[in-house]
């Protein structure tokens, strides 16, 4: 049995170089017909001896400041739906701010399962921002670095249980 993991958060968190270190060269082509916007990615994510799907919410980068709230509570909404988990990302180094606290609402009404993860949390300083997580009240945040890898142990162990 596998699961689909949704990679979600506001823009410029980390989601895309996580997806692309669980995913490497797996990725699948999702959409090749016109006018289909690459909005999700899907790929096959592998981490440890588990596989599984993960989804990427990658077509936020562009949108303006206006358009953002309409697009990332529609693109969110649809990855929460496809996936039987969702990976909720804010970053350590600038700490929580009010559009992830719009994200929390989103997954606390519309997802059932939702774990937390802490992303930038390499080096030193970012205690602070993995502490302020807690503040969400979704449970313990996983501090990770996808740009160095770290915490990909403590991620394993909390997907494990869904494998
Ligand atoms: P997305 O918009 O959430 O998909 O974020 P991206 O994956 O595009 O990353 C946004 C920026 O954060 C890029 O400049 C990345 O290099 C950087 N970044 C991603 N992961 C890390 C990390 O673990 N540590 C640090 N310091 N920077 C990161
Ligand atoms: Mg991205």
């Amino acid at each position: 049995m596998s699961f689909t993991l949704a990679i979600v958060g506001r823009p410029n968190v980390g989601k895309s170089t996580l997806f692309n270190r669980l995913v490497g060269r797996r990725l699948a082509i999702v959409d090749d017909q016109p006018g289909v916007t690459r909005d999700l990615r899907e790929g096959e994510a592998k981490l440890g001896d588990l596989t599984f799907t993960v989804l990427d919410t990658a077509g936020l980068e562009d949108a303006t400041d206006d358009s953002l709230p309409a697009r990332m509570r529609r693109l969110t909404e649809r990855a929460v739906d496809m996936a039987d988990v969702c990976l909720f990302v804010v970053d350590a180094r600038t700490g929580i701010t009010p559009t992830d606290e719009i994200f929390a609402e989103i997954l606390r009404k519309r997802a059932g399962h939702v774990l937390l993860a802490v992303n930038k949390a390499e080096g030193r300083n970012t205690e602070g921002g993995v502490l302020e997580a807690w503040n969400l009240g979704l449970g313990e945040p996983i501090p990770l670095s996808a740009e160095h890898g770290e915490g990909m142990p403590d991620l394993y162990a909390a997907l494990m249980p869904l494998a």
